[in-house]
């Protein structure tokens, strides 16, 4: 009986537990498992929740949850022992004996009852459901070759007798209609879903044709995110062996979280195969059944969870729903389950999250809720059987757009070379391109500071504006262009499916470094910027992967790293300049994939279950979609400006302006001739509009104020202090203080060493630039700006990104890892460098 419906004071064994996956998971926890024994406290009719001891706890359930749970009462045990003697019995004291006899007997019954188990037979008409049902149950039911023969569930019974250990079975096995899909559209759907949810059955079989996979799977997918106990019977499988079709049935299985049993069910092959899944499964010893979520992408599993969070403040929904189901449904606009939300306490909020979340996706996808949700579902399949299945040569007509285009673009060894110059390209057009915005916005940001200049009265603030604010904020600006391309590019691959692509091409070489394929995309778009790369790593779903994606992006050279480069390569090594660019990119790879290779073996975080790569048809996204994603992508670098670098611009601009009194001027600076006289004569000269420029041609190079020409400055005493820890690198002051600047962001160390090394070159007429350079040239050697440079591309990630790398793993800790990891690395790097440059140069 149920459980629900026992007595106050009544007393019984469990035999049981119904629900889907989720329910089940939560009951079994609680301590409700086979064989336990149970005592009501209080069940008054009217009452709810029915309060229950169970192993020396009181456990309350609700109504609806006690009726799931399935048990053998003191009754029904008594009752099958002395059937007569039963009524008079039951007012008597038992004896110790009958007693003992009786829990015996309850514990037997409750086995027996648990070897009972309902099976229902879902899959799509025609996939051979009632032939199986007649070859398992013997029973000879109408066989038809057309849809729509089994109107009405047939229930069938029959002895189940595992060859292994010889335990007997009794197995009501259950005929559905056959359905395409569980939505609510037609008559056998809408039966389906109400008898998997309303009779829960034990164990589903979800029987597809083997020879058409990627449709049946697609009722695969929903059955999935009912999170059913499922085994997959490929049935037809004669017909796969004779098309010379190869499927890896073990590890498709293993991707979607169910067994999977070849069978022939006009022959009877591989029935007992699929009954012994059955039961494994039943039991929960099977390896393979886990409950996966199908990943409809990033957009739509937001929403999702958004939806879930909400049916979620109705506990008394969660026994007989996946909640995560029920989200789905409603995304969709299933007008049954639709129906259902107006009967719970919450419904408005439910009903305008539903809203908002369809009109979001609308926005994002250019796609109804319903469309996108099938499109990611089929997206699915085609990732999962990409990787197991392969058709013969046979069955390639028909293909579809998207799989020809997938012949070339994801062929064995086609797919690297098109990879490989579609990032060429990439980059290529975004530094190229992005030169001429670049010019002009270096160009306005001159015309700015120069009308600062000349409209403000000379002072502490104008020197503020001009060199604090405009000088910092200006030299990172002129890089928005390069970037806003940058991430143009990378949303088309995005928004074409080009990069599920790639993701899934680079798989495999992922895999030997404990990454997963779906690392590759991160990584590419950390050489724009590691912050939203970071962010990005949502979409692995293995938390290990994942974790060790977003330790690792640091060490993908940002294009903030760049301005450095460009100005440290063409002062000391303008001959061989793309060769050291191009090693400095690699060597930053490779200390990434080094590391993570390190990290898979020796971090240990989380599990390592395979998961499907999805796969979602090609599209031509739409201009608005590409733009929005790009947009978005470009206001998280404005937002950067705005806050860190703004700050700490202003921040070193204070340093570097105010003075320690007392403190001795700077060998340098007393060196530097005539230094108060020229500061003197450069300022009219400032309102004439000194040449300013900003960013890759230029840094800023902001006049030092030259008021504390007698005494050193705050930045240079901060940089004195830190200069002896590289001083095995001969990095002098300046450069310390510019590697600190970079910990804010690391556009900051060219425009720092533009304010610090002013001084040298305030005589000159040339470009700031070739100013800044020849003062570099003065001031260190290409040993040590070989060696700056590595460890300018190595060490701690900036701000922005430790913040983004704690929120994204969820501890400090991980940040605080990252940080020291990479500074460690870059330290030991950078000296390798000087030390074999100095042995062969
Ligand atoms: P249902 O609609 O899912 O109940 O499918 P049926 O059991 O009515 O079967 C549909 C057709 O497929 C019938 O003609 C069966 O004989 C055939 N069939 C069923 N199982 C197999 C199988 O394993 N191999 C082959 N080749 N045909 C099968
Ligand atoms: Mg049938």
């Amino acid at each position: 009986m149920k459980l629900s419906d026992l007595h106050t004071g009544q007393i019984a064994v469990i035999a049981k537990v119904g629900g889907h996956g989720g329910f089940r998971k939560r009951i079994v926890e609680m301590g409700f498992i086979k064989g336990k024994k149970i005592k009501v406290v209080l069940n008054a009719p009217l009452r709810d929740p029915i309060e229950y001891e169970l192993m020396g706890y009181k456990i309350s359930l609700r109504r609806e949850e006690a009726a799931m749970v399935e048990v053998i009462s003191e009754e029904e045990a008594e009752q099958s022992l002395r059937p007569s003697a039963a009524q008079h019995l039951s007012a008597l004291t038992p004896t110790e004996q009958e007693q003992t006899e009786l829990e015996q007997r309850m514990q037997q019954m409750a086995e027996a009852q648990g070897h009972t188990l309902r099976v229902a037979l879902v899959g799509n008409p025609n996939c051979g459901k009632t032939s199986l049902f007649n070859v398992a149950s013997g029973s000879k039911e109408h066989v038809g070759n057309y849809a729509g023969v089994t109107v009405d569930a047939k229930e069938g019974t029959f002895q189940f007798v595992r060859p292994t250990t010889g335990e007997r079975y009794t197995i009501v096995l259950v005929d559905l209609p056959g359905t395409y899909s569980l939505s609510a559209y037609s008559a056998e759907e809408r039966y389906v879903r109400s008898q998997l949810i309303e009779q829960t059955p034990d164990v589903v079989i979800n029987v597809v044709d083997a020879s058409n996979l990627e449709r049946n799977l697609y009722l695969t997918t929903q059955l999935i995110d009912m999170n059913l106990r499922m085994v997959v019977a490929l049935n037809m499988y004669d017909e796969v062996r004779k098309n010379g079709d190869r499927l890896d049935y073990d590890q498709l299985g293993i991707l979607l979280g169910a067994p999977m049993v070849p069978t022939v069910s006009r022959s009877g092959e591989g029935i007992t195969a699929l009954f012994e899944q059955v039961i494994d499964v039943y039991e929960y010893k099977s390896e393979v059944a886990r409950h996966i979520h199908v990943n409809h992408g990033v957009e739509l599993e937001k929403s999702i969870d958004r939806i879930k969070e909400v049916i979620q403040k109705n506990g008394q929904i969660r026994h007989k729903y996946s909640t995560r189901y029920l989200a789905i449904k409603l995304l969709e606009g299933d007008r049954e389950y639709n129906a259902f939300v107006d009967t719970l306490k919450n419904h408005d909020e439910l009903v305008s999250a539903r809203y908002e979340e369809q009109q979001r996706i609308q926005r994002e996808l250019s796609a109804g809720a319903e469309e996108a949700l099938i499109d990611a579902k089929y997206g699915f399949i085609q990732g999962a059987l990409k990787e197991t299945h392969q058709l013969s040569h046979a069955k390639k007509h028909g293909e579809s757009r998207s799989e020809r285009i997938d012949r070339i673009v994801t062929h064995r060894w086609l797919s690297y070379p098109v990879f490989l110059t579609l990032l060429y390209l990439i980059f290529e057009a975004t530094f190229t391109l992005g030169e001429y915005p670049m010019q002009w916005l270096s160009w306005l940001v001159d015309q700015f500071a120069a009308f600062i200049t000349m409209s403000m009265p000379e002072g502490v603030l104008r020197d503020l504006i001009v060199d604090g604010v405009i000088g910092g904020v200006g030299s990172v600006i002129v890089f928005l262009p390069n970037i806003l391309l940058l991430y143009l590019f990378i949303s088309l691959l995005e928004d074409t499916g080009y990069m599920a692509r790639a993701a899934f091409i680079t798989d495999k070489l992922m895999h030997h470094i404990g990454l997963h394929g779906k690392s590759l995309i991160p990584m590419v778009m950390g050489l724009g910027c590691n912050v939203p790369s970071v962010m990005a790593t949502r979409m692995i779903e293995n938390p290990k992967s994942r974790l060790i994606t977003m330790l690792i992006i640091p060490f993908m050279s940002c294009s903030a790293r760049l301005p450095i480069y460009i100005l440290l390569i063409a002062a000391f090594f303008p001959d061989s300049g793309s060769l050291v660019m191009l090693a400095l990119y690699a060597l930053g790879i490779a200390v990434a994939l080094v590391s993570a290779k390190l990290f898979s073996r020796y971090l240990h975080v989380g599990g390592d279950l395979p998961f499907v790569m999805e796969l979602p048809p090609y599209r031509i996204p739409t201009l608005k979609s590409v733009v929005r994603h790009t947009w978005e992508k470009g206001q998280q670098y404005l937002r950067k400006m705005a806050g860190l670098i703004l700050a700490f611009s202003v921040v070193i601009w204070a340093l570097g302006y105010f003075s320690i009194p007392g403190e001795e001027a700077s060998v340098e600076s007393q060196m530097t001739p005539n230094r108060a006289q020229s500061s003197l004569h450069e300022l009219p000269r400032c309102e004439g509009g000194k040449d300013r420029e900003a960013g890759l041609t230029a840094s800023v190079a902001p006049q030092e104020a030259s008021v504390e020409s007698q005494n050193r400055s705050c930045l240079e005493w901060v940089g004195r202090a830190v200069a002896p820890v590289f001083s095995p690198m001969d990095f002098d002051w300046q450069m310390s203080v510019g590697i600190l600047s970079g910990v804010g962001a690391k556009e900051l160390v060219v425009s720092t060493l533009g304010v610090l090394y002013a001084d040298d070159y305030a005589d000159d007429d040339d470009q700031s630039t070739t100013r800044l350079q020849a003062a570099l040239i003065a001031h260190t050697t290409p040993r040590a700006a070989l060696a700056y440079m590595v460890f300018l591309l190595l060490y701690l990630p900036c701000i922005a990104t430790i913040v983004a790398i704690r929120s994204e793993s969820g501890s400090w800790r991980w940040a605080l890892f990252s940080a020291a990891y990479s500074t460690i690395i870059a330290y030991a790097l950078a000296l390798l460098t000087y030390v074999v440059y100095g042995m062969v140069g």
